[in-house]
């Protein structure tokens, strides 16, 4: 007899274990198959972790596996592998993890195969009687194309006369899956001779370990992974590249699908059930070679892997923020070593933690400081909004902006116009001076919370009184909250009402297959301008847009968050890298009401060293990362009395592990929440930030701090993006 450990497929707390089932003698139950066992009174599915000959529990009490579920192991062993590791240094529910390495459809059972019905002929020489003349030419049609469609035999020749072949049994139906593809456009193949960096590049990146490619905007990156690709094809092994949005992949999906055909799979939240499902059945039985996709399909179980390459590294969205927490990154690392592969990461502006690994040799840094046609970087005019506003235009655009926005007009060019707009908190500013209110123990922007009508600080929990009058200079002139892109639109169109103007952000994108055709219509008109959020400032090659503005620079730059400063830089880097890609050089123009931040300068001048080198530097000084950890452990309950004494019993733990690890805490503490309650939960958090030396030891004994048996719900972050 053989016993198998299955992970049950909920929850629970109290289920986050392995249980021993036996398999009975009958049953073929392989290693990472899902199953149905009983469990109590109900029958669970499961997962198989491992296969055991004997074990030490009483034989006669353990339960047996009903029946494996999909008769294949959905689970492979390097998925297994990483299971653990997540589990050991993610602290993740086991479940919790399994359910990352499957599409949800499987799970529910909600989706299946999609069958088609054919027909054919079984016999040729039919003898049909004299009347039967419909049935007679479906035979000669059958005779001649062999095998067809039921659904295109019906439409044609009528479902009476078919369904009589069939049930004389002259002709023989049966079905075959047909696999839902992906929508994708058709674009042709351009195979062009690299550069001389991109030739570099490829020469560079050759041997088993991780890659920091820095390629300017409109280096031709791309380029550079497909060539990649190609010789990691070629070699037989796979390849799995990530792209951090679906609006990208579109053009990303087009390319991939030009140079490797049916070999490309792609996984993105974009797709519908059916063709998720599809898609990852076919990297599961290696029929895709490349998977193309966002965050999620770090986690497809394609076998081989040649290179994993990450494209613009630097990007949030790459950090999975909702529970089960992770960092694509480490992730890719797991699987890198794991498949002795290569790892690409590539980006126009790194991230102060990527770049810094690089100067300290942990990746290997890759360079290519020009663009592809030589061409210059679009030159960045700053435009100081207040200045404008003594000068009496209140509006949402300069006065510059809307001159080369009717140059771009005239010549019939397009322009995309940049919103910034990120979470829903928001900062108070003079609309005098551009004065920002800051903490004074943590140098990071204050939050302001409407309902409260107070400042607060998301990483001390510091709470301030809510600006009235200016501190720095008297006036009475606040103003807090972002222009929206549909007040863009509408004002745009009073400038330019025969131009036609499109918008994409999160409301017009809702749909499937919105932001291609958005992205579509966009290309064919010229003149053109598209307003948009994020969601347009990176991967867009549009040889026509010679002009981008950005029309609220600052709102990225006094979010609550040490890493603020750095998301501006490199937006604005990659705001601007959409323009001039062609043959004409591109212009952009940045509004701000803080002209002379230092974050501006570097942009303006491309300089990414320089700007790294005084970000680093500050972060050092201010003890954050990558200086530092942040860990954050977020408890969350209906009963905030439970939550409140829980949490307690925590912090109280906590501390001790800070008196042992006394010179390495820079901070710690325990307070509410910013957001204090979130859907009827109670949100309380203990935050702390300690010196990497003993990051991993320190993390550990943390770790250990949650009582097991605690109600409330408990999330660690490590560094995380959003402290509300
Ligand atoms: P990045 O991702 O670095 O911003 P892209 O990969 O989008 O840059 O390349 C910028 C543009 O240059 C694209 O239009 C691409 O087709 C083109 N390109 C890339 N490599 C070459 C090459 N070797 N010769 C000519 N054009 C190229
Ligand atoms: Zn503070
Ligand atoms: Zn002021």
């Amino acid at each position: 007899m053989k016993f198998a450990n299955v992970i049950i497929d909920q929850d629970a707390k109290a289920l986050d274990r392995e249980f021993v089932y036996a398999i009975p003698d009958h049953l073929s139950v392989k290693l990472g198959e899902r199953v149905l066992v009983p469990f109590g009174a109900r029958v669970l599915e499961g997962f198989v972790v491992e296969i055991l000959n004997e074990t030490t529990f009483d034989e006669t009490k353990i339960k047996e596996v009903i029946r494996p579920v999909d008769g294949f192991p959905v689970i492979k062993s390097e998925m297994l592998a990483l299971m653990h590791y997540m589990k050991e240094n993610l602290h993740l529910k086991l479940a919790s993890i399994l359910r990352l390495f499957l599409p949800s459809e499987m799970r529910t059972g909600k989706v299946k195969e999609l069958l088609v019905r054919y027909v054919r002929l079984r016999n040729e020489d039919v003898i049909l009687p004299k009347n039967a003349k419909k049935q007679a030419i479906i035979l000669e049609f059958l005779k001649e194309k062999k095998v067809a469609k039921f659904s295109d035999i019906s439409a044609e020749f009528g479902y009476a006369p078919l369904s009589a072949l069939v049930k004389k049994g002259e002709v023989e139906v049966f079905f075959e899956e047909q696999k839902r593809a992906v929508a994708y456009d058709k674009i042709s193949l351009q195979k062009r001779p690299l550069t001389p960096l991109q030739q570099r590049a490829l020469g560079t990146i050759r041997q088993n370990k991780t890659y920091l490619l820095h390629g300017v905007t409109g280096s031709g990156k791309t380029e550079v992974y497909m060539n990649l690709i190609e010789r990691v094809l070629e070699k037989g092994k796979t390849a799995l590249m990530l792209v951090p949005e679906i609006s990208l992949t579109p053009q990303v999906l087009a390319n991939f699908k030009a140079r490797f055909g049916e070999n490309v799979a792609l996984i993105h939240s974009g797709l519908s059930a059916g063709e998720r499902f599809d898609e990852w059945r076919r990297i599961f039985f290696g029929e895709a070679k490349v998977v193309v996709g966002a965050r999620s399909a770090i986690f497809s179980p394609i076998e081989n892997l040649g290179i994993i390459i990450i494209d613009e590294e630097h990007e949030q969205s790459y950090i999975s923020e909702s529970n089960p927490r992770y960092d694509t990154h480490e992730i890719a690392e797991f699987r890198r070593k794991y498949n002795d592969s290569i790892l690409v990461l590539g980006s126009a502006t790194p991230s102060i933690e990527s770049y810094s690994k690089a100067l300290d040799g942990e990746y290997e840094l890759v360079e290519m400081p020009v663009r592809v046609n030589g061409m210059e970087m679009p030159k960045i005019l700053i435009v100081d909004m207040l200045d404008e506003l003594r000068h009496g235009n209140s509006e949402i655009f300069s006065i510059p902006l809307i001159a080369e926005l009717s140059n771009v007009v005239e010549e019939k060019k397009q322009a995309m116009i940049f919103i910034n707009r990120r979470g829903f908190s928001s900062f108070q500013r003079c609309r005098e001076c551009g004065y920002v209110a800051k903490c004074k123990d943590c140098d990071v922007s204050l939050v302001y919370h409407h309902y409260e009508n107070k400042l607060k600080c998301h990483y001390c929990g510091k709470r301030y009184r809510a600006l009235d009058i200016c501190p720095s200079c008297g006036s009475h002139n606040i103003k807090q909250g972002a222009i929206g892109t549909e007040r863009v639109v509408e004002e745009l169109k009073k400038y330019f009402p025969n131009v036609p103007i499109f918008r994409m952000d999160n409301d017009t994108t809702s749909q499937k297959g919105a932001h291609r055709s958005i992205l579509n219509q966009f290309r064919e008109a010229k003149p053109g301008i598209l307003v948009g959020t994020q969601m347009i400032a990176k991967g867009h090659d549009f040889e026509d847009v010679i002009l981008v503005g950005i029309v609220d620079a600052d709102q990225s730059l006094y979010q609550a968050d040490y890493r603020s400063i750095e998301k501006t830089f490199q937006l604005i880097t990659q705001v601007s890298g959409r323009a001039g890609r062609s043959k004409q050089q591109g212009k952009v123009i940045l509004q701000t009401y803080s002209p002379r931040h230092y974050v501006y300068r570097y942009a303006q001048n491309y300089d990414f060293k320089g700007f790294f080198k005084k970000e680093a530097n500050l972060r050092k000084v201010t003890n954050f990362p990558p200086y530092t950890k942040v860990l954050r452990i977020l408890f969350s309950h209906e009963d905030e009395n439970i939550v409140a004494k829980e949490i307690k019993v925590c912090y109280n733990k906590v501390q001790e592990v800070k008196e042992r690890f006394k010179d390495e805490f820079v901070y710690l503490d325990v307070m509410k929440s910013p957001l204090n309650r979130i859907k009827t939960k109670y949100r309380y958090q203990i935050l702390m930030r300690f010196k990497l030396n003993k990051a991993k030891e320190i993390e550990n004994e943390i770790f250990k701090c949650v009582d097991e048996k605690a109600k409330s719900s408990v999330f660690f972050e490590v560094n995380p993006n959003n402290l509300s």
